[in-house]
């Protein structure tokens, strides 16, 4: 297995529009690297890149310390994990794995040893005989695994894989294919637009938008310090709650107010930050749903309650969805919606009246203008 490197590549497909301005991006040797964002932000036109099924407009990719942007997909070894397994329905699981090399003219002795390492390696060797067609889409997936195995490459590519299967099978391979990847220790680019399947797999995410990174992380990184508006906002289901403010920097103590009657003391840690912006520099507030208190009764807007979070807001519930561990509760406040994440029960109902509890220390702090989060800003 090797490490990949792209350096600065660009592509463009008409010669006017940039599909990728400029991506500089590693896979180290050995780790499953997930390439994410919304449908159009170039995940694809990426992986193609690097398996040398586009070509790239400018820039360079390496393989370890070898140049291959001029080289074909076949010169490549490059295999690849479609979503819809492309294999030969007639033929057995055996045989589909086995495919790459006996087309290549390979020993029978050699293909015999390969396939049956990775049929015991996939958990097929029961039904290595049977016919793919036959076997559920899970099982039709790790057939394609080992087909993309079976020649030993460089690196292994994803592409969306467990798109096509029902929620249990896509559970159960998720697991598998983490598995074989931190045993075989793949180099691994997986492509998804799914941030469960990429925060469940990969070592690291590229999170991308419009064809620009923006942020390479590992999972937790990338949930707890996100370097953005845009990554914040896309990881987290539901949504992070994002609210407006200003910062009001004359006080003793830097406060941030989100509307008139409702303002409260910044976290110590983006102080500096505050400052250098100045007074009334225009934020957004980041707070996980998760990170809202769910309180039944009502208080006073913007009073804390003495052991409790430090921002009491009354509001109106909008809407409550039950969960099963976890109820998900939607609230009009005075200083707009806020979805909380709270243990379930919440015995509540659209039209109730409630207290939301916020503690600022948990928020994220974005500029509204630049919409990076401060915390990650240099000074
Ligand atoms: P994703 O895989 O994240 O959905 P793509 O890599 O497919 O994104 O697309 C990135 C951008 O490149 C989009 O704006 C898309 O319209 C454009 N694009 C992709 N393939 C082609 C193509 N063959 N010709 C022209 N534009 C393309």
């Amino acid at each position: 297995m090797k490490e990949v490197r792209l350096e600065n590549v660009t592509k463009s497909y008409d010669g006017v529009s940039l599909a990728i301005p400029g991506i500089s991006l590693v896979c180290v040797r050995g780790e499953m690297l997930a390439l994410l964002g919304p449908s159009g932000c170039g995940k694809s036109t990426t992986l193609k890149m690097i398996a040398g099924i586009e070509s790239i407009s400018d820039g360079a990719i390496f393989f370890d310390d070898t140049d291959v942007s001029d080289l074909d997909t076949a010169s490549r070894n490059v295999a690849m994990v479609f979503e819809d397994y492309a294999l030969y329905p007639h033929l057995t699981v055996f045989d589909n794995i086995a495919f790459p090399l006996s087309i290549r003219g390979k020993p029978k002795a050699e293909i015999s040893e390969r396939v049956e390492r990775l049929l015991k390696l996939l958990g097929l060797r029961d039904i290595s005989g049977e016919k793919v067609q036959q076997l559920s889409g899970g099982a039709q997936q790790r057939v394609s695994i080992g087909r993309a195995l079976v020649r030993e490459p460089d690196l292994i590519m994803f592409d969306e894989p467990l798109s096509h299967l029902d929620s249990d099978q896509k559970v159960q391979l998720r697991t598998e294919i983490k598995r074989l990847q931190q045993t075989s220790k793949l180099t691994s680019v997986l492509v998804t637009h799914d941030q469960n399947e990429a925060i469940s797999m990969a070592d690291r995410i590229a999170v991308m938008d419009k064809g620009v990174l923006q942020q390479v992380d590992t999972p937790s990184a990338i949930y707890n310090q996100p370097a953005n508006i845009f990554v914040a906002s896309f990881i987290g289901e539901p949504p992070m709650n994002m609210l407006e403010g200003t910062y009001a920097g004359a006080e003793s103590q830097p406060r941030i107010r989100f509307a008139a009657q409702c303002d409260f003391t910044a976290a110590e840690q983006v102080w500096s930050q505050l400052d250098q912006r100045g007074d009334g520099a225009a934020l957004v507030i980041g707070i996980r749903p998760e990170d809202v208190q769910v309180n039944p009764a009502q208080a006073t807007p913007g009073r804390a309650a003495p052991g409790r979070a430090t921002l009491l807001l009354s509001g109106r519930v909008y809407a409550h969805e039950p969960g099963g561990d976890s109820d998900v509760v939607t609230v009009d406040t005075p200083i707009g919606r806020i979805v909380a994440e709270a243990p379930a029960p919440l015995l509540l109902a659209a039209g109730d009246s409630v207290e939301l509890g916020l503690e600022p220390t948990h928020f994220h702090y974005f500029c509204k203008v630049t919409g990076r989060n401060l915390l990650l800003e240099t000074a």
